[in-house]
């Protein structure tokens, strides 16, 4: 695993959504708690979407094992209750891209919010 995280990240501490959970750069938060961000996307695919990670460095879903669950489940959870504050009434997406072939191009978990319109459609 730690290999993979040098090879597709140069390492953790060049992992842009570490940086971003230390405050190191700003972003428009949308939650945070101990374990868990939330931010809006900076290259927006829709009106509103927002991105939630762990704090904690973890490199995509397929790194993830047994002792995360407790924080996955967190995240799944933590999904529709942001997405209603954030005025999703009318229903959302949810997207964790895996890997370069998955689409994947920050290697630090990430679960993807966004609400599709009929002149924004989702994609
Ligand atoms: P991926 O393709 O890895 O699933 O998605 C990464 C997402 O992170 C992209 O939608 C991209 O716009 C977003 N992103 C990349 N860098 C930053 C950043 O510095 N700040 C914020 N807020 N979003 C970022």
């Amino acid at each position: 695993v730690i290999t993979m995280q040098v090879e597709q990240t140069g390492g953790i501490a060049d992992c842009i959504f570490c940086k971003i959970a230390a405050g190191e750069i700003p972003t428009r938060k949308v939650y945070e708690d101990d374990a868990v961000l939330a931010f809006h996307d900076v290259n927006p695919k829709a009106e509103v979407h927002f991105l939630l990670i762990p704090k904690q460095h973890v490199v995509s879903l397929a790194h993830c094992s047994a002792d995360d669950e407790a924080m996955l489940g967190q995240l799944m959870l933590l999904v529709p209750r942001l997405a209603a504050e954030q005025g999703l009434s009318n229903g959302f997406k949810t997207a964790i891209n895996t890997g370069r072939g998955g689409g994947q191009e920050v290697f630090h978990l990430h679960v993807h919010v966004y609400a599709c319109r009929i002149d924004w459609p989702c994609y």
